[in-house]
């Protein structure tokens, strides 16, 4: 799986032709043997789906709430995004948990409210520099693991990406060793979770561009990428995707 997240970017014209490239891509590559994914901003996610559907391009929400409906002024329930035809939804990306104090109970509960509203959560984990440096690591993704992972996660209702907080829009990556290390370590902590812990998705984000998506994608136990500033591109995402 191939998954853009757009964040906080795109209005609505820029934004339908953006997706419209990928969906193009895609229809064009006709790969049978991987999932290309775009997540927009929750603005965007009717229009977006409207205007590619009938090609193969995914899309998805950036967040959601765990509740179904409700007194939650300016949050979106995980039904509403099924509701505006999306299928995926990212939970627990390292920019929720440090700007809204996210926890690895509330990701959980919103990878719940997910498969309640039959999507599929993308639930991100990552270390900070401060845990790397302190050698942490491994640990700080098995506690999120445990914490962010309902029981029932399957191979098909589930995908976990790996985003070391470090790496995300700053150009830097960890090595292919680090990160087939922390992919292998993750895998192993999903297995201790779920018996499909081996078809579980690993993706790998931060900083993925066109110029390292080979190299990464080949790390061991990665099984695609979640792409940030890269995804606002469509020829760079095809790419990326291609590389796959
Ligand atoms: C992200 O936000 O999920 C991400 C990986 O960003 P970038 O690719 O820009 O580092």
């Amino acid at each position: 799986m191939i998954a853009g997240n757009w964040k906080m970017n795109g209005l609505r014209s820029d934004a339908l032709a953006l997706a419209r490239a990928v969906a193009d891509g895609v229809k064009q590559a006709a790969w049978t043997d991987r999932q290309v994914l775009i997540c927009p901003p929750a603005t965007l996610v009717m229009a977006v789906a409207d205007a590619v559907r009938g090609s193969a391009l995914l899309v998805g929400g950036q967040d959601c709430h765990a509740k179904p409906s409700g007194a939650h002024t300016g949050d979106i329930a995980a039904e509403m995004l099924r509701d505006c035809g999306a299928s995926h939804v990212i939970v627990g990306h390292s920019e929720r948990r440090a700007d809204h104090g996210e926890s690895d109970a509330l990701v959980r509960a919103k990878a719940e409210a997910a498969w309640r509203a039959s999507l599929v959560p993308v639930i991100c984990i990552g270390e900070t520099l401060d845990e790397r440096e302190a050698g942490d690591t491994l640990e700080v993704l098995a506690t999120q693991l445990k914490g962010s992972i309902p029981p029932g996660a399957t191979a098909w209702n589930t995908v976990v990406a790996y985003e070391p907080v470090w790496a995300i829009g700053t150009g830097k990556t960890p090595t292919t060793a680090e990160v087939a290390a922390a992919h292998g370590h993750i895998r192993k902590v999903l297995a201790t979770l779920t018996s499909e812990a081996a078809g579980i998705r690993l993706l790998y984000g931060g900083s993925v561009k066109e110029s390292n998506a080979a190299e990464l994608l080949a790390a061991g136990d990665v099984d695609g990428a979640l792409v940030g500033g890269a995804s606002l591109k469509a020829p760079e995402f095809l790419a990326i995707a291609k590389a796959a």
